[in-house]
């Protein structure tokens, strides 16, 4: 029962894991960076930081999503 449990636990944080993607048409105006530094990171255009902990800063993802000027940023929880 123990390993099924476990399996259901694994298989529940792969297929819930947070997601964040910048599609192109990024202006590089540095909003996402401000409101989730952890995150984004801005040089010309925005990239999402190696091993940044998207669970963790979520509140803050959803920040820079709305402070995005041309809405290229997509989150998904
Ligand atoms: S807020 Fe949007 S446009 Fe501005 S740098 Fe970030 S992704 Fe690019």
């Amino acid at each position: 029962m123990l390993e099924v449990y476990q399996f259901c636990l694994i298989f529940t944080e792969r297929d819930f894991m947070a997601k964040v993607k910048i599609e192109p048409g990024c202006i590089g105006c540095g909003a996402c960076q401000f409101f989730a530094p952890d995150v984004f990171e801005v040089d010309n255009v925005s990239k999402v930081k190696e091993n940044a902990d998207l669970e963790k800063n979520s509140e803050q993802i959803k920040k820079a999503v709305n402070a995005c000027p041309v809405g290229v940023i997509k989150y998904e929880e």
